[in-house]
């Protein structure tokens, strides 16, 4: 026979199921368990602190009506909030009673539970004991979407991340991943991601986290004995945002608290963004059950700049700086400066700097000193942008002629020696140097290479070009 709190609670169901959309009532109601009937007051048992508050805040109306029509004027409800054990914390329960208030808005930010024997739950960012909890988003306005350069190497990761922003937890970007190398804008996309959803969506939850901090709360949390609030301070973001995850790795409890809130954000369908330095296959010392999740979504990964963007990006920065900058300065320093975006910054300000403070007007002669000096330091090399320039000038040629299908014969020289150049001084492969020299293969770049060579042994003014190219390019 069934206990009477069952009964009671199968029928309230019977109610609810025809009050809400089948969809609502698998996530929010057959997870709940009937646990005990005392006195008109009906304790049913939900599944975490978050469970409980959407209840609060969806269906509390609902619930209160099923309550009284089963359990007469004086039912009431009462909820057992299971504490997850998942650090060897004995599990416990939190018994709440239903509301009593006709709406509790925004109940994801009022932390409405009082766990006198535990202590209120500690935001790891705010200093605890107060009742109501906001979250700083920690996110920097300078890295928003309009200062953020798009180009072919971040298209992909931009517009996830745009589509993102627009639709937090709806995509099926859930969870993005967004990989690249050091300085190519991963943060910037990131907080980029948190400003766009905090200017559509004010109410969300929006929190900005690097994963070394996320791991130092986590520390802190057990010294504590509050790994609880932890986790439930996590699990109440509405969008997350983990920056450089990469750094998780080896770090097996961190990761397994990371992959115990990412299960509970994606099963509510938040929104998880992560940056990291390299692709998920690449992650190191990443537990298998968190990589295969972070392959739920999408990994997109950015680029070193090509030569446009470098050129915009640094347009726009010296245009946000109000600063007037002579357009073949701005070329030499993209075409010197290829790795990354930061190192770009770098030369840019140095080169002002260095402007201002000695009294200098800011001329390409200026630019050569710095940047050299600079470009030394950081152990240069050669770029194919940066070859084909040199090569373009010294036979008084657009690039644009070099890269287009031209089979002029003067085009098609210059273009040889261009990929000549490019395989002696770059580590790119052929097919590399072949894409960028007007979408050759790579068998085209080695037919390049064995001409000039032996036009080299062959012809004598052609030899003394590429002499003299070869200074240029060096010296620089
Ligand atoms: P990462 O996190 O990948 O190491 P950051 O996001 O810190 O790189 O970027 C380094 C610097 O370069 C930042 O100042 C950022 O604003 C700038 N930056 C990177 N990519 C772009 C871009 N596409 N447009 C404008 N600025 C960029
Ligand atoms: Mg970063």
């Amino acid at each position: 026979m069934k206990k009477e709190f069952d009964k009671v609670w199968e029928e309230c169901l019977e109610i609810i199921k025809d009050n809400v959309n089948a969809q609502s009532f698998k996530t929010w109601f057959e997870p709940i368990k009937p646990i005990r009937l005392q006195t008109n007051v009906l304790t049913i048992q939900v599944p975490s602190q978050f469970f409980y508050e959407w209840l609060e805040e969806h269906y509390v109306a609902l619930l209160k009506k099923v309550i009284r029509k089963e359990l007469g004027p004086d039912g009431r409800l009462e909820y057992s909030i299971v504490m997850e054990n998942i650090y060897g914390v004995k599990p416990y329960t939190v018994r709440v009673p239903a509301s009593n208030k006709k709406d509790t808005r925004n109940p994801s930010v009022n932390m409405p539970l009082d766990m006198s024997s535990t202590g209120t739950i500690r935001n790891p960012f705010i200093i605890p004991g107060l009742k109501r909890v906001t979250v700083e988003s920690n996110l920097n306005p300078d890295y928003s979407f309009e200062h953020f350069v798009e180009g072919d190497c971040n298209r992909l990761a931009r517009s996830a991340a745009y589509a993102v922003a627009n639709k937090p937890g709806e995509t099926s970007f859930n969870p993005l991943l967004i990989y690249g190398i050091v300085g190519l804008g991963k943060t910037h996309l990131a907080h980029a991601i948190g400003i766009e959803i905090k200017k559509k969506f004010p109410a969300k939850t929006v929190l900005y986290v690097p994963s070394e901090r996320f791991t130092n709360q986590f520390i802190d949390a057990i010294q504590n004995n509050n790994t609880n609030d932890f986790v439930n301070f996590y699990q109440m973001i509405d969008v997350l945002i983990i920056d450089d995850v990469h750094f998780f790795s080896g770090k097996e409890k961190t990761q397994d608290v990371f992959f115990h809130v990412f299960n509970h954000l994606q099963q509510n369908k938040k929104q998880i963004v992560m940056t990291s330095d390299r692709a998920p296959v690449d992650l190191q010392g990443i537990e298998q059950r968190l990589l295969s999740r972070f392959k739920w979504g999408l990994a997109a990964d950015l680029q070193p700049p090509d030569l446009e963007t470098r050129i915009a990006i640094l347009e726009k920065k010296a245009y946000a700086d109000g600063i007037d900058m002579p357009r073949d300065v701005i070329e030499y320093i993209a075409y010197s400066i290829t790795s990354n975006v930061r190192e770009l910054e770098g030369a840019l300000i140095s080169l002002l700097a260095q402007a201002s403070l000695n009294k200098k007007t800011l001329n390409i002669d200026l630019a050569r000193q710095m940047i050299d000096k600079f470009v030394r330091n950081t152990a240069k090399e050669v770029s194919i942008d940066y070859i084909q320039k040199v090569v373009c000038d010294y036979f008084n040629m657009g690039i644009d002629l070099l890269k287009s299908k031209t089979r002029k014969r003067e085009v098609v020289q210059a273009r040889q020696i261009a990929m000549y150049f490019a395989k002696q001084l770059t580590k790119s492969s052929l097919a590399t140097i072949g894409m960028h020299c007007g979408g050759k293969d790579h068998a085209t770049v080695l037919h390049a290479c064995r001409t000039v060579n032996n036009l080299m042994d062959t012809d004598k003014k052609f030899r003394h070009y590429i002499q003299e190219l070869d200074k240029k390019i060096n010296l620089s």
